[in-house]
């Protein structure tokens, strides 16, 4: 089976220490391809490296939990960035961006204003270039689709709403847009029966699968509360978690695996168009 982490933070800090070990444990876990998306300018050098490295892609963009440290000279790099890179195989997508509604420094009236007008900034951007683009969705599903419809393209957007967690309506939303809907470790929770509806009631051809690494730990490595009280920390989410998280949704599905990872591996293809020249055409 040959699985794709649609969403994995290789570059973060994290993963500095034994980044390589990761990397190989993912691939020997199946893991074929991972896409290294940015969160801030500072790190678009370490993504485009490290989706070299390993074979792997990369996107590019401003996450909303770093636009309080960024201005209209973030914007001008952004774009200088992509213009450089636009022939690189690599490149997929524009992102991470969005719109963070759950963080309370970045709800006050001028900071929601920012992040609006950075994530504004960004999809027309997208528009203009033609990228996909790769969404961070937190408590701010029906803001983010308002803007995405205001700037559709004439063909529609292409992407994926990452670790998605709303209602079916804005799913469907995203979905009739254009994206796909990503899903990861907070599917395998047995209190998340909301999320594990969703992952079984939508269209299949609307899923692809992340594990965004190192954050959102599966049920089998997260700590809880009291034992992070107890001094233990949270524990570092990998890509080669993915294939276990793809069970889950199996499971859910009831569907056999190989024929899940075939379907979500067609997915992540149409969500990143770039993706299919990159991945090993061998069965
Ligand atoms: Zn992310």
């Amino acid at each position: 089976m040959r699985w794709i982490d649609t969403h994995c933070h290789l570059d973060a800090a994290e993963f500095s220490g034994d980044v390589l070990a990761v990397r190989q444990r993912a691939r020997e876990a199946g893991v074929e391809h991972c896409l290294i998306p940015a969160v801030a300018p500072r790190y678009f050098l370490a993504v485009r490296e490290m989706a070299h490295q390993f074979g792997d892609s990369y996107a590019l963009g401003i996450h909303p939990l770093y636009v309080g440290q960024v201005g209209q000279g973030d914007l001008v790099e952004l774009e200088r960035a992509l213009a450089q890179h636009r022939d690189d195989p690599r490149l997929l997508a524009l992102g991470e961006i969005g719109l963070d509604f759950f963080v309370p420094e970045l709800c006050t009236p001028a900071m929601r204003a920012h992040q609006e007008s950075i994530y504004r900034a960004q999809l027309l951007l997208a528009r203009r270039l033609e990228l996909p683009v790769i969404l961070h969705v937190r408590r701010s599903a029906d803001r983010l689709l308002k803007h995405l419809r205001e700037l559709a393209p004439p063909g529609g957007w292409c992407g994926i709403a990452h670790a998605f967690n709303g209602s079916e309506q804005q799913a469907m939303g995203f979905i009739e847009l254009g994206f796909k809907l990503g899903f990861g470790g907070a599917l395998t929770f047995p209190r998340a029966v909301q999320l594990q509806r969703l992952a079984s009631a939508l269209p299949l051809q609307a899923l692809v699968l992340e594990t965004d690494a190192p954050d959102i730990a599966p049920q089998w490595i997260y700590r809880t509360a009291q034992e992070r009280s107890q001094g233990q920390s949270q524990a570092r989410n990998e890509p080669a978690e993915l294939p276990r998280i793809g069970a889950h949704l199996a499971a859910l599905r009831g569907l056999p695996l190989d024929r899940l990872a075939e379907q979500l591996r067609h997915n992540a293809e149409q969500a990143l168009p770039g993706l299919s020249r990159l991945l090993d055409s061998k069965p």
